[in-house]
């Protein structure tokens, strides 16, 4: 409450923010979460916490009055459709030059996102994270994140058979005809709900297309894993609806200024708390424009240049093929994407074989390619706001890798790129990310653990971590290293 003195204020309930807070309760430590989104634990009028992709009501999206959907046309025209303005679970942040998807409430991105918990290739990572220790990441971090997130692998002979995956074995298909490696990818998904949802026998969540605005039943989101495992410990505070406006320095400890919000967005009440330790865990996006705002106001002025630098978006690009009509991909489709194609070392892409939960049959195959994309930005204060400086046009090279993929595709299956489904003759969407990353890079903004530098007991601990690139799906990695980060913290800080 307002005027309280705590030990651990935790910004954001993410991967970052729920692993900090899991590991100081369990070391006996009292933690205050303070979480901008929804708590998602109330069920609406019409009896499900979430709504489902094709019928986007307030729940869908933070703050907005149209809907905005990543993939905004089909058959060349436009989807998105007019919303009540609500906190809802998916922003859909517009900077100049590309739109970043976030989740947003109890959970972070886990609320949103599609489970994929991908660890990287070895051979991958000195690239990731370059002065992070392989070894004790394979060996200790990696699985520890894998088992507390709850991540399997698909039933590969029930994939063989099911109808709602056969988009996803024609584009195993199609990859092996190109010669390009089809990899089942781990997710954090119920496969053995998912198979009843399949069989009729449980109400349907990823098979009746829930997944961008939550879902329902079936995935284990950090609500059902770490956080439940949080809040089992009797030291975990979650404050939903209260967004951090500011924190300073007070004597040995931080003032923390923290907006408690209406779920139509306003500020209802504004509360000052006084906290020894201050995690920043709001996510790349979250914890950039309030480190990068913070120093440039001179309340945190210690803070280094580094300081929203480092910024990329994982390579994300999204594309449709259209299929010959003997390939159809079906008209019922999960919503969890269990494989992808391995272009990485040759190509600079791997692309997810995602599903295109419409209800009807669209002949088309839709990807999702994460690509080795070396451009990076930075975040900067203009006086009133945060801005990021990345442009479109720096989706070229993500664009090239993916076509490495593709173009190979469509050549040797004598087919085309679809170009309705992000306007009108658009084959790329190259306009989004879902994969912030970087913002206060490790060992540059921060020492190696997340320490922020110039200033004692400030740490970042989530995504803002990353310089940009996880040549997979970010949220094992981000994961693993706060599991990395806090355990040091814990032995060293208290
Ligand atoms: P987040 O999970 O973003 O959590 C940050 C939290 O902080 C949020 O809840 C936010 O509301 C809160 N916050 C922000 N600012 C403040 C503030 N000032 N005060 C209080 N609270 C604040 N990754 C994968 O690995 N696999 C996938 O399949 C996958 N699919 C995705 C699909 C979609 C549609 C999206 C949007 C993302 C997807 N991702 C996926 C990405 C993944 O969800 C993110 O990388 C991950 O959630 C980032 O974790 P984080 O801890 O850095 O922050």
């Amino acid at each position: 409450g307002d005027g309280a003195h705590v030990p651990v204020l935790v910004i954001g309930t993410g991967y970052g923010g729920s692993v900090a807070a899991l590991r100081m309760a369990q070391a006996g430590i009292n933690v205050e979460m303070v979480e901008m989104g929804m708590a998602w634990d109330t069920p609406g009028s019409d009896g499900k916490i979430f709504c489902n992709t094709t019928s986007p009501d307030e729940r869908s999206y933070w703050l907005r009055t149209k809907t905005k959907q990543p993939l905004s046309n089909f058959l060349g025209f436009p989807i998105d459709k007019t919303i009540p303005k609500h906190t809802g679970v998916l922003d859909a942040e517009e900077f100049g030059g590309i739109i970043v998807y976030q989740g947003r409430g109890v959970g972070g991105g886990s609320l949103v996102n599609g489970g994929m918990a991908v660890t990287p290739k070895r051979e991958n990572f000195g690239a990731i994270l370059p002065t992070v220790n392989a070894d004790e990441m394979y060996n200790t971090y990696y699985p520890r994140a894998n088992a507390g997130l709850g991540v399997g692998l698909i039933d590969p002979n029930w994939f063989d058979t099911v109808d709602c995956y056969q988009f996803a074995r024609v584009g195993r298909k199609q990859a092996q005809r190109s010669n390009f490696p089809f990899v089942f990818v781990p997710d954090v998904y119920d496969w053995d709900y998912m198979k009843q949802e399949a069989a009729g026998t449980v109400p349907k969540s990823a098979v009746a297309g829930e997944i961008l605005y939550g879902n329902n039943y079936g995935k284990k989101s950090l609500q059902k894993t770490y956080i439940a495992q949080a809040k089992g410990t009797g030291r975990v505070n979650i404050s939903p609806l209260h967004r951090v406006a500011s924190v300073t320095p007070s004597g040995s400890s931080y003032t923390v200024v923290i907006e408690q919000l209406n779920t139509s967005g306003d500020v209802t009440a504004t509360k000052t708390v006084l906290a020894d330790k201050v995690f920043f865990a709001a996510g790349s996006v979250g914890t950039s424009k309030l480190l990068v705002k913070l120093k440039a106001t001179g309340k945190l002025p210690g803070l280094n240049g580094e300081i929203g630098q480092g910024w990329g978006d994982n390579g994300n690009v999204m594309c449709g093929r259209a299929n010959h009509l003997w390939d159809p991909t079906g008209k019922v489709q999960a919503s969890i994407p269990c494989g992808g194609i391995d272009n990485w070392t040759a190509g600079g892409a791997f692309a997810e074989v995602a599903p295109l939960p419409t209800g009807i049959e669209t002949y088309a195959s839709f990807y999702l390619s994460i690509t080795k994309n070396p451009n990076r930005a930075q975040f900067s204060w203009d006086g009133s706001k945060v801005n990021l400086n990345w442009q479109t046009a720096w989706k070229q090279p993500s664009i090239d890798m993916a076509k490495t993929i593709f173009d190979k595709i469509n050549s040797k299956e004598g087919t085309i790129y679809r170009t309705d489904l992000f306007g009108t003759y658009k084959i790329w969407g190259d306009h989004l990310t879902y994969h912030p990353l970087g913002g206060a890079v490790l060992n540059k903004a921060t020492d190696n653990y997340g320490r922020l530098a110039g200033y004692r007991n400030l740490y970042a601990i989530d995504g803002s971590l990353i310089p940009g690139n996880t040549s997979v799906n970010p949220f094992v990695t981000i994961t693993a290293l706060a599991e990395r980060n806090i355990e040091k913290i814990i032995a060293t800080d208290f």
